[in-house]
């Protein structure tokens, strides 16, 4: 597992080429006094902790977009070394309060919103679930606590198409992405390993989830902590596989569409083509890229706990990535990220604030858009035939 002093040795292989600089969408938006960076973050760190300037935030207003990994030409690894950095700040005594309390919640609810856990499976009543299928569906916390419809769409499709999967309800747990952005990985272990014993207290083969964030947790992080015997797909790769086994059809939908990439899919774990192919395979659907995609996506904002403990730079962010599908006439945003999709939401409706309190102010005057954000799930359960 990587340590504090594999980021050091990292950090001394920064060649200053301030290619992370450009590609930071923190510092870009927010603005170099807010954020000064990767590369000075990476070079900052290995000093006395006493001696760093504004400690917190330094470590707090990365959201682990990946970005500066892309091309950074030494292949520092910023993301995953602001994990253990601010792990290490912790035990210095300095939690974020927004990220703490997130983190108690986990450990206390088994969710990061202080929620019972009899709320978390409200949503599936009046589907059926199998004890016996060997794949299990993961819902995750954000899903179930803040898009239950998203994931009554997810099961429609998976009964449209014969499947029958588990479901834990009441003893799904959270996978501990606010324990590891957060820094708490003692804790964030302790939960991974009661997660893969109910995981493997299930029988399963296979393990299905919407939630990029838990997907990215459970299929890379757990293994770098714990061994476990069953598959990780994320729900666009199991739904590829059923398009392509012709379980799955589509009538015609006739809209103008774009996706955003999550960073936690689609740089973080790679899956970038997915997506694309189960849009294309949706008939009358018109298809745009935005400007910044793949493995150039611009991030939402939301992720690395920034949302929790600086909504306003997420915001902006989001703003941003919002201008960019209104700029290319798309009708409808689409992703598969609860995280994304909180933010994004907000951010489509501060835009037709901004719009209508000044009017003059070129830099948020939005083009004439009617955009909605809509989950994939969504979309394709509205499509199938
Ligand atoms: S991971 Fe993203 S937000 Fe964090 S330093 Fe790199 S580019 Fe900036
Ligand atoms: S891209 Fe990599 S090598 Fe270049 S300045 Fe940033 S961290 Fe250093």
């Amino acid at each position: 597992m990587t340590k504090l002093k594999d980021v050091w040795s990292d950090a001394d292989k920064c060649m200053r080429c301030a290619n992370c600089l450009a590609s930071c969408p923190v510092l870009t938006t927010a603005g170099f006094s807010v954020f000064p960076g990767p590369r000075n973050v990476m070079s900052e760190a290995p000093r006395p902790f006493e001696e760093i300037n504004a400690t917190q935030d330094l470590f707090h207003l990365c959201t682990t977009c990946g970005h500066c990994r892309e091309v950074c030409p030494s292949g520092i690894n910023t993301p995953q070394a602001m994990s253990l950095l601010r792990s290490a700040v912790v035990e210095k005594g300095y939690e974020d309060f927004y990220i703490q309390s997130a983190a108690k919640s986990t450990k206390k609810f088994k969710n990061p919103y202080t929620k019972e856990q009899s709320e978390r499976c409200e949503w599936s009543q009046g589907f059926k679930f199998s004890n016996t299928s060997k794949i299990l569906f993961y819902a995750g916390c954000t899903y179930s606590f803040n898009y239950p419809d998203v994931l009554k769409s997810t099961i429609n499709i998976l009964h449209q198409a014969d499947i029958e999967v588990q479901y834990l309800q009441e003893n799904e747990e959270c996978c501990g992405i606010m324990l590891y952005d957060g820094g708490y990985l003692e804790e964030f272990q302790a939960q991974l390993e009661a997660n893969i014993k109910r995981f493997e207290g299930a029988g399963i083969d296979l393990l299905v989830t919407p939630c990029p964030g838990c997907f990215g947790m459970i299929k890379r992080e757990y293994q770098k902590f714990a061994n476990y015997n069953f598959h990780v797909q994320h729900f666009t790769e199991f739904l590829v596989d059923l398009i392509n086994q012709g379980k799955l059809k589509f009538k015609n939908c006739d809209a103008t569409v774009t996706w955003h990439d999550p960073c936690h899919l689609s740089r973080k774990m790679r899956v970038f083509d997915e997506p694309r192919q189960i849009i294309e395979s949706i008939p009358g659907l018109k298809f745009k890229e935005m400007p910044n995609t793949k493995y150039d996506s611009f991030c939402c904002g939301a992720g690395g706990a920034v949302l929790a403990s600086r909504a306003d730079i997420s915001i902006k962010l989001a703003m941003r990535r919002i201008k960019e599908a209104q700029n290319i006439g798309a009708d409808i945003i689409l992703t598969m990220c609860p995280a994304c999709e909180s933010i994004l939401e907000k951010a489509i409706r501060y835009l037709a604030w901004e719009d209508e309190d000044d009017e003059d102010d070129e830099e948020f005057k939005l083009s004439d858009s009617s955009l909605k954000l809509m989950d994939l799930s969504t979309l394709i359960s509205q499509c199938i035939h």
